[in-house]
C-alpha cells in the first residue's frame, strides 16, 4: 500500500482535517475571547542550515531538506509552534533508516565512535519533546524505525505476537486479524505512533481499561545497543530477578533502540457496542467510575467528560433539529445542569457484553444516569481519531490548544482536579488572559485512574510560548503537590525531564543514569529526555 503524505507542519495526513463548527468557535469566543490568528509560514521560507559532516552509516541515510525538517520536530505545543512560525531551533544532520535489527546496532556503534548524537524516531508523534532536535556541538541523525515494520511471528497457542519496531497501529491490526487476533491497543495517535514508540513511552489506548496499558502488553523485547542485541525473551510470568522488561519499557531511547517487541495478543471479540450516559456531577460520576472498577464490572473502554467538556463536546457534534432540542432540554434541567457524560464500551463474546452492560447499568441507574443512546458513543469511536486535525484549526483561529495528563489513586484524584484546573487559572489571571480547562477521566484502574486535561486560551501575538510555559509549568506543579504522576502515558521527553526527580527521588535519577552510562557509555542516544541537564 502507498504510503500517506504527511503534513509536515501539523496532524495527519494531507488533505484531512477536523474543521470547528461555528458552534464551538463562538463557545470559546464566549469564554476566552478572540485570539491572535497564527498562520503557518510556508515550507520554502523555513531556513535550514547545511548538515554538518558526518562518517559513514551503515544503513540508507538522507540529508536532503525536506527529510530533515520533517524529523526535526515532534507534536508538542512548542514543536507546533517552531513549525508554524519556522523558527525550528535544530535540525538533524542526516536521517538514517536500517533495515534490520543488526544494522541498528552497527549504526549505534559508529555514532558511539564519532561522538554523533542518535534520536530514535518511531512516528514521531511524542507531545513531550521525545524527538526534538536541539541545538548543540555535536552532530545529530535521526534514526528512522520506517523499514523496520510488519509482524515476525505469531504464536497462536500462548495468544504472543512479535512485531518489529516500526510498525504502525493499522498495520499492527491487519497483521492479526487473519489469525482472528487483535492487540487492542488504540492511542488517539494509532494512525501515526509505532510499536516501539509505545513501548519507549509506555503508552495507553482507549480501551486500556479492558486491555491493560502497553506496560501489561510486552511480553517479551529485543534492544540494540552499540554492544549488541540485547533479547529479553516473552515469559508470561518470572522469578529471575528485578523484571528487566519494565527497565527497557518506558526508557524513551535513553537505554538502546528497542528493535522488536513480543505483544499479548486476544482473540477478536464477536461483538462490540457501548453507549452513552449522562450523570448529574463530576464527582459523584468519579465515584461512579471508581465503584465499577472496584466491583470488578468488566469494561474495555471507559471516559467520563467533566462538565466543561461534555458542555464543549456538544458543539462539536452535528445534531438533527430534534437531537439539539432535545440536547438543550436536558442540559437545561436542573438535575443535568453541570451534567457530564459517561462513555463506556464493551468487547468480547455476545453474551459477555450483554452481561457486562447490565451490570454497569444497575450501577449507573442507581448513580442518577440518564442512557443517551448507542450513537453517541459510535459516532465517538468512529470519529476518535479525527479529533486531533482540530487542534491545528484552532491554532489558525487564534485559539491555543494543548493537553496534559496525569494519573493519581482514588483518594486524591479530586484534590489533583481542583488543584490543576485551579493553578492554571490563577496563572492567567496574573498574565491577564483567559483560559478554558476541559478535563476527561479515562484509564482507570482498581485505585485509581488518570485525568486528562485539555487546556485552551487566546493566543497573544509573540508570546504564544510564554502563556504555554505559564499554563503548563503552573499545572505541573499543582499535580505534582497534590499527588499526581507527570504522566501516565505521553512519558517524560524533555518537557518533562527537569520534574522527574521529584516523582522517583535522587536515588531513582541516579540508578537511571548508571543505566544510561552502561548500555550507552558515549551518552549518544537522546540526551536530555528523560533525565534532564544534558548537553546535545
Ligand atoms: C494527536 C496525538 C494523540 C496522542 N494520543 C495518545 C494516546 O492516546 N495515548 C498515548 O499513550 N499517547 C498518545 N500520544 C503521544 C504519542 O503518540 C505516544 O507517546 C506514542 O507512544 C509515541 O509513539 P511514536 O511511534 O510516535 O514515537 P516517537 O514520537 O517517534 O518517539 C517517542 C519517544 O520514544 C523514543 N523511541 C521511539 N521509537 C523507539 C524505539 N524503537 N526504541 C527506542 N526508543 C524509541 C523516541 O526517541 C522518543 O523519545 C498522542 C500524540 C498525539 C500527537
Amino acid at each position: 500500500m502507498p504510503e500517506r503524505e504527511r503534513r509536515w507542519n501539523g496532524w495527519g495526513f494531507a488533505g484531512e482535517s477536523f474543521p470547528a463548527p461555528a458552534r464551538a468557535r463562538a463557545w470559546l469566543a464566549e469564554r476566552l475571547g478572540e485570539g491572535n490568528p497564527l498562520p503557518a509560514v510556508p515550507e520554502s521560507e523555513v531556513v535550514i542550515p547545511p548538515p554538518r559532516p558526518l562518517p559513514a552509516l551503515p544503513a540508507r541515510t538522507l540529508t536532503e531538506s525536506g527529510v530533515r525538517l520533517r524529523t526535526a520536530c515532534g507534536h508538542s505545543l512548542p514543536d507546533l509552534l517552531a513549525l508554524r512560525t519556522g523558527a525550528i531551533a535544530a535540525f538533524p544532520d542526516a536521517v538514517c533508516f536500517p533495515e534490520s535489527s543488526e544494522q541498528v546496532v552497527e549504526i549505534l556503534r559508529a555514532a558511539s565512535a564519532a561522538g554523533v548524537v542518535v534520536i530514535p524516531r518511531g512516528g514521531g508523534t511524542s507531545v513531550v519533546g521525545g524527538v526534538t532536535v536541539r541545538p548543540g556541538a555535536r552532530p545529530v541523525v535521526v534514526l528512522s524505525l520506517e523499514r523496520l515494520r510488519g509482524l515476525v511471528r505469531v504464536d497462536t497457542t500462548s495468544q504472543l505476537a512479535t512485531f518489529r519496531a516500526g510498525s504502525l497501529g493499522p498495520e499492527v491490526e491487519a497483521a492479526l486479524a487473519p489469525h482472528g487476533l487483535r492487540l487492542g491497543h488504540e492511542p488517539q495517535s494509532f494512525e501515526l505512533s509505532t510499536v516501539g514508540g509505545w513501548v519507549a513511552t509506555r503508552s495507553a489506548g482507549h480501551r486500556s481499561t479492558g486491555v491493560g496499558k502497553i506496560d501489561e502488553l510486552v511480553a517479551g523485547l529485543e534492544l540494540a545497543t552499540a554492544s549488541g542485541l540485547w533479547r529479553l525473551p516473552p515469559l508470561p510470568a518470572s522469578a529471575a530477578g528485578p523484571e528487566l522488561r519494565r527497565l527497557v519499557i518506558g526508557s524513551e531511547g535513553r537505554l538502546g533502540v528497542i528493535t522488536e517487541a513480543t505483544l499479548r495478543v486476544r482473540p477478536l471479540p464477536e461483538s462490540e457496542d457501548g453507549l452513552a450516559v449522562l450523570l448529574p456531577g463530576w464527582a459523584a460520576a468519579v465515584e461512579l467510575c471508581r465503584e465499577l472498577l472496584q466491583t470488578g464490572v468488566p469494561v474495555e473502554m471507559l471516559r467520563l467528560s467533566d462538565p466543561p467538556e461534555t458542555s464543549f463536546g456538544t458543539t462539536l457534534v452535528h445534531l438533527s433539529p430534534l437531537a439539539a432540542r432535545v440536547s438543550r432540554a436536558l442540559f437545561g434541567m436542573r438535575r443535568y445542569h453541570r451534567g457530564c457524560v459517561l462513555l463506556l464500551g464493551w468487547a468480547g463474546a455476545t453474551q459477555e457484553v450483554t452481561l457486562a452492560e447490565q451490570a454497569a447499568a444497575k450501577l449507573w441507574r442507581a448513580a442518577g444516569g440518564l442512557a443517551l443512546g448507542r450513537s453517541g458513543w459510535r459516532r465517538w469511536r468512529d470519529e476518535r481519531f479525527r479529533h486531533p486535525y482540530l487542534r491545528d484549526e484552532l491554532l489558525s483561529a487564534g485559539w491555543g490548544v494543548d493537553t496534559l495528563e496525569t494519573a493519581a489513586p482514588w483518594a486524591r484524584l479530586g484534590a489533583v482536579y481542583s488543584a490543576v484546573r485551579q493553578a492554571m487559572s490563577s496563572a492567567c489571571e496574573r498574565l491577564g488572559f483567559r483560559v478554558a480547562v476541559l478535563c476527561h477521566l479515562s484509564h482507570a484502574y482498581r485505585d485509581g485512574a488518570s485525568l486528562y486535561f485539555t487546556f485552551l486560551w487566546p493566543l497573544a501575538r509573540g508570546a504564544e510560548l510564554a502563556q504555554w510555559s505559564a499554563l503548563k509549568g503552573a499545572a505541573t506543579e499543582a499535580l505534582l503537590e497534590t499527588g499526581g504522576t507527570i504522566s501516565h502515558h505521553h512519558g517524560v521527553g524533555t518537557i518533562h525531564a527537569p520534574y522527574l526527580e521529584r516523582e522517583v527521588g535522587q536515588t531513582g535519577i541516579a540508578a537511571l543514569s548508571a543505566l544510561a552510562r552502561e548500555l550507552d557509555p558515549q551518552g549518544v542516544l537522546n540526551p536530555g529526555v528523560l533525565l534532564p541537564g544534558e548537553a546535545t
